[in-house]
């Protein structure tokens, strides 16, 4: 039995030729299964018969369903813990602003990245996510959407609202589940069904090289974020030990020759978590500077969201504000930003399943960057 949810529109109308029905039907049904949330679209009148009769036999949709919801007081962020069919626990976190609604995916349970500063690094990584577990999460929060007028009005949708970006950047990383990834973004990105353009989709990376290269050769459109963290090879293969695979100066320069190459104003979105006495001081400004010459670049500060258990803590309010201006005076787009769904846990970095937040207990080992 195959997910339905994991079927591109190509796979769905390869199964319409080997049934020797016309592949029109294939269009009918991923309508049905991504824009009316029918999950069994096999029942639309005026489908073949034999199609009717036997896709039922062959494929069904996962049934991923929210096992816990948590919303916001402050920005309407909803937090979703998702239950995947063999139990397995996701989150995924929904955020309104102004014109477009965000939401952050998981592409894993759990991670095998072992960001030292990240809650769900410690997790490890269980399993890899399937295409149709990724969907299935859009899936569920845009039915949630619909489900729920009172939160759509509120946050100034009154009518229907849609999701309109997508962030891979919730639990696991991306790059090292790239197939399933892949096949996610060509379902999410069909206009027969969720048509979410590949510029709104963005997939966040640690700086995992192979998965890179495939990803861009696949989707050269889709936008690129790379969490930076650290300014010099040795501190950042201490705060993500993905650094001694792959060095942030090997990835830079794969991503320099990447968008040298386009002709169009495509650029990286670049995610720093800035952690007090970590890498907060001008000295890491000035060779985040050097670091990123030559790629364009838009710049995220994120201050470190502090959770227990961990020995990081935010940076001071006035230094992260002179870390800001001193980028900002070297021409480096930059903004600060604050993450989202603070009080629900839903922030970056602190993705975590309930479960696991309990097991977890403060790491033996202090990080020390000198
Ligand atoms: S920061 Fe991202 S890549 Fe690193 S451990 Fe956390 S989820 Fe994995």
């Amino acid at each position: 039995m195959q997910d339905l949810y994991s079927q591109s529109l190509a796979d769905l109308e390869q199964y319409c030729t080997r049934l020797a029905v016309s592949t029109v039907h294939a269009k009918t049904l991923y309508r049905r299964l991504f824009k009316d949330f029918d999950t069994t679209p096999w029942t639309t009148p005026g489908l073949p018969h034999g199609l009717a009769e036997q896709m039922p036999h062959d494929m069904r949709c996962t049934t991923a369903s929210i096992a816990e919801e948590s919303q916001s007081r402050y920005d309407g962020t909803v937090k979703f813990l998702v239950r995947m069919e063999d139990g397995s626990l996701v989150e995924s976190v929904l955020m309104p602003e102004k014109k477009r609604i965000t939401l952050c995916l998981s592409s894993q349970v759990g991670c095998a990245m072992a960001c030292t500063f990240c809650h769900t690094g410690r997790m490890g990584l269980k399993r890899n996510l399937t295409a149709g577990e990724i969907a299935a999460q859009v899936v569920l929060a845009q039915r949630w959407i619909r489900d729920h007028a009172a939160w759509r009005e509120e946050r100034g949708y009154p009518g229907f609202a849609a999701i309109s970006n997508i962030v891979f950047m919730g639990m696991g990383e991306p790059l090292d589940n790239i197939d399933e990834v892949s096949q996610a973004l060509r379902i999410l990105s069909d206009p027969m069904g969720l048509n979410l353009s590949l510029r709104k989709i963005s997939v966040s990376t640690a700086g995992h090289l192979d998965g890179l290269k495939i990803l861009l050769e696949r989707f050269p459109k889709v936008s690129l974020a790379l969490s930076l963290h650290a300014t010099t090879e040795r501190e950042r293969s201490q705060l993500m030990p993905i650094n001694r695979r792959w060095p942030i100066g090997t990835i830079l320069d794969y991503l320099r020759n990447f968008y040298q190459q386009r002709d169009d104003d495509a650029c990286l979105l670049v995610q720093y978590t800035v952690i007090r006495g970590v890498n907060d001081t001008l000295d890491h400004a000035d060779r985040m500077v050097e670091l990123l010459r030559g790629v364009p670049v838009k710049l995220n500060l994120i201050p470190l969201n502090e959770v227990e258990p961990s020995r990081f803590q935010s940076p001071e309010p006035e230094s992260l504000q002179r870390f800001r201006d001193h980028l900002n005076a070297a021409g480096v787009r930059v903004m600060i930003r604050y993450s989202k769904g603070q009080d629900i846990a839903a922030a970056c970095g602190q993705l975590v399943v309930s479960a696991e937040k309990r097991r977890l207990s403060p790491s033996a080992e202090a990080v020390t960057i000198s």
